[in-house]
């Protein structure tokens, strides 16, 4: 009569440098089962403590513009005004029919490739409690210098612009209520109607008859 889709959900993640949308997803990770983190490729420098293949698929500009030639990312975008980022295609399409979500933590403009692609994803904008909370966040990881503060500053610019192409928006005042609000969202996908491959209203009607009669 009513019969779930196999497949699992895609999700997308996006919100401003130091937001806390990476912490929220990690937890999201430990808490939710049959649930992955696709992992980009970038051509930015690794930063100390990062490890190649796990947070980021490392590659030179060469290496990357291969992959857009050869089709192999689902989308990607020159972040920051600075580096290539972008996301793999096989790993997705590959999780995705195994029946597993899989979140893509990008930003807006890989975000709208994706809506174009995938209009049934999810959409999550992570906001920061305030921009001033934000600027802290960014001088306390001291990774950051200066003029990538500014070009930092300049894509939240753009992004809060098109916040409302999101389906969702959290604001991270507060790290255990905001995964719980994620994982919320998560969990609500799979009783979306469009997620639902076979709904026989038609055998609905008749069960709802043959009960009635009963009564
Ligand atoms: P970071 O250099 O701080 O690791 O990441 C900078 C930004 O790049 C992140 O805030 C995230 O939104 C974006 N990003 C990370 N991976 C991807 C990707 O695969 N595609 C796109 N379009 N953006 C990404």
């Amino acid at each position: 009569m009513i019969k779930k889709r196999v497949k699992g959900d895609l999700i997308v993640v996006s919100g401003p440098s130091g937001c806390g949308k990476d912490t929220i997803c990690n937890e999201i990770f430990k808490i939710r089962k049959n649930i992955v983190k696709s992992i980009s490729m970038t051509t930015r420098d690794m930063r100390d403590g990062e490890i190649n293949n796990k947070d980021y698929y490392f590659v030179t500009k060469e290496e990357f513009e291969e992959k857009i030639n050869d089709d192999e990312l689902l989308e990607y975008a020159i972040v920051h005004e600075k580096d290539y980022y972008g996301t793999p295609k096989k790993k997705v399409l590959e999780t995705l029919e195994s029946g597993f979500d899989i979140v893509l933590i990008i930003d807006i403009q890989g975000a709208l490739q994706i809506k174009e692609k995938y209009p049934e994803a999810v959409f999550i904008f992570i906001m920061p409690p305030s921009i001033k909370e934000l600027k802290s966040r960014l001088i306390n990881r001291k990774s950051e210098t200066k003029e990538s503060m500014l070009r930092r500053f300049k894509s939240m610019y753009k992004e809060v612009n098109e916040i409302n192409k999101y389906n969702y928006v959290v604001v991270n005042d507060n790290l255990d209520d905001s995964v719980k609000t994620v994982d919320a969202i998560i969990e609500s996908q799979k009783s979306r109607v469009d997620r639902i491959e076979e709904l026989d209203i038609n055998s609905i009607e008749e069960a709802i008859h043959e009960e009635l009669v009963d009564l």
